[in-house]
């Protein structure tokens, strides 16, 4: 196996001190990484949350050597081309009516942070400034400083606390207890709050926990009482993770400012969208430049990644995507099913194409060890899987088989014995 130890690479997430080797991979394909030594890992969690379709999907793939026939990296202010001119009519027609502005950039984070400031810039150029942002406990938007902010406190972020602005925090809506929400959210609201931003149905890092979509659509509804921008960040749960296309469509809701970055090239390759709806556009359209929305990456609408997202939305428009994501969502309500009543876990959590399970273990917590241990687990037994503290979470690119996935439940299942006797 070639595992790579000497090296000056400074790797994302990682304690180097307890994980000093990383796996080299030379080969990716539909569900499956390749080492150098041919030893395969299935990646059952799609390469943290990115392959949708599965890895190197063909026509992604030529879609992006075609492009670099033409064209490179060209300056988005100014100039622009037609891949990206081709991307944000589409990204308008196949998004929920009303988000009719594409801004572009190139991760989550980038994205989320140029929604917080579209919120802010649309109530200065208003004349009525507003700068609270309201988040949901345990979220995560990226792991810039603004987006650390808008995200749950840990020790992710404890060393740069002081640099963190604050953010007015709602409760996460537990079953049962969504109402609590609902009057925190008002209180806010009221307090003039200058946007809500909520990872709509599912909070990914904070632990895959899910919330019901009449809840989504009641948040929509008391920001909507006091004009408080709603702010979807879809960079997880957009291109088919919660069984729809983006997650906001079963709450039947359009939001002010949507972000949409991990599933938008497939995977493929960095880039990210912040839409809006047209007065957050207008409110930034004046003939003072100062009104103008101060914000670039040097990788704006990058070519290369535009033609792999216009593939990928060619996927979504011409071929069966949709019917292999139900086709998966069957699959995994089924695999979730088998853990349902196992005294082994707490919780088990399904939505679309994710089912989470939480691990009963002593310890908990992200950091505890437990995940480290699960981890090399998983590993030595050739599944890519990367448990959120104790709970493991299955999130797979839609080619997997039922075949593939049973490896996986059955590694989990052998974890979660070894975890009972003791021996983990
Ligand atoms: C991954 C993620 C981000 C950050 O995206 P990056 O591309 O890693 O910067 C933001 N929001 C959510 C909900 C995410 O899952």
């Amino acid at each position: 196996m070639t595992v790579v130890t000497n090296s000056p690479v400074w790797r994302p997430f990682t304690q180097h001190a307890l994980q000093p080797g990383a796996y080299q991979i030379a080969h990716a394909e539909g569900a499956w990484l390749t080492a150098e030594d041919g030893t395969r890992f299935l990646d059952a969690i799609s390469s943290w949350w990115v392959i949708t379709h599965g890895h190197r999907r063909p026509e992604i793939m030529a879609a992006i050597r075609r492009q670099t026939e033409t064209l490179d990296q060209i300056i988005f202010a100014g100039f622009t081309h037609e891949p990206a001119e081709a991307l944000a009519r589409r990204l308008v027609e196949i998004t929920q009516p009303g988000l009719e502005y594409v801004f572009y950039s190139d991760s989550g984070s980038t994205a989320v942070e140029v929604a917080i400031k579209m919120a802010l810039g649309f109530w200065r150029n208003r004349g009525a400034p507003r700068a609270r942002v309201i988040a949901m406990e345990h979220s995560y938007h990226g792991d810039t400083v603004g987006t650390m902010s808008a995200g749950a406190r840990s020790v992710f972020n404890a060393p740069y606390e002081a640099l963190l602005f604050e953010v007015a925090r709602i409760p996460f809506p537990e079953k049962g207890k969504e109402q609590e929400t609902f009057d925190a959210l008002e209180a806010f609201c009221r307090d003039g709050a200058a946007a809500l931003i909520v990872e709509p149905l599912i909070l990914g890092a904070g632990g895959m926990l899910t919330y019901e979509p009449q809840t989504l659509a009641e948040m929509k509804r008391v920001c909507e009482k006091y004009g408080v921008l709603f702010i979807a960040d879809e960079v997880m749960t957009g291109f088919g993770r919660t069984g729809t296309l983006f997650a906001c469509e079963q709450a039947g809701i359009v939001p002010d400012i949507a972000c949409y970055s991990k599933g938008l090239t497939g995977g493929a390759a960095p880039l990210a969208v912040t839409m809006c709806k047209r007065e957050i556009y207008d409110a930034h359209y004046a003939p003072e430049r100062a009104r103008a929305f101060f914000h670039s990456s040097s990788f704006t609408a990058n070519p290369i990644g535009c033609a792999a997202a216009l593939a990928n939305l060619d996927i979504w428009r011409r071929t069966d995507a949709r019917e292999k994501v139900a086709n998966l969502c069957a699959m995994q309500s089924k695999r979730a099913a088998r853990f349902a009543d196992d005294p082994r876990f707490l919780d088990v959590r399904h939505l679309g194409v994710i089912v989470a399970l939480d691990l009963k273990v002593a310890q908990s917590g992200y950091l505890a060890t437990i995940s480290l241990d699960l981890m090399r687990f998983f590993n030595a037994r050739g599944l890519l899987l990367r448990p959120l503290g104790p709970t493991v979470y299955v999130l797979p690119p839609y080619c997997i088989t039922g075949e593939e996935l049973d490896l996986a439940y059955d590694a989990i299942d052998a974890a979660a014995d070894q975890l009972a006797s003791g021996a983990l």
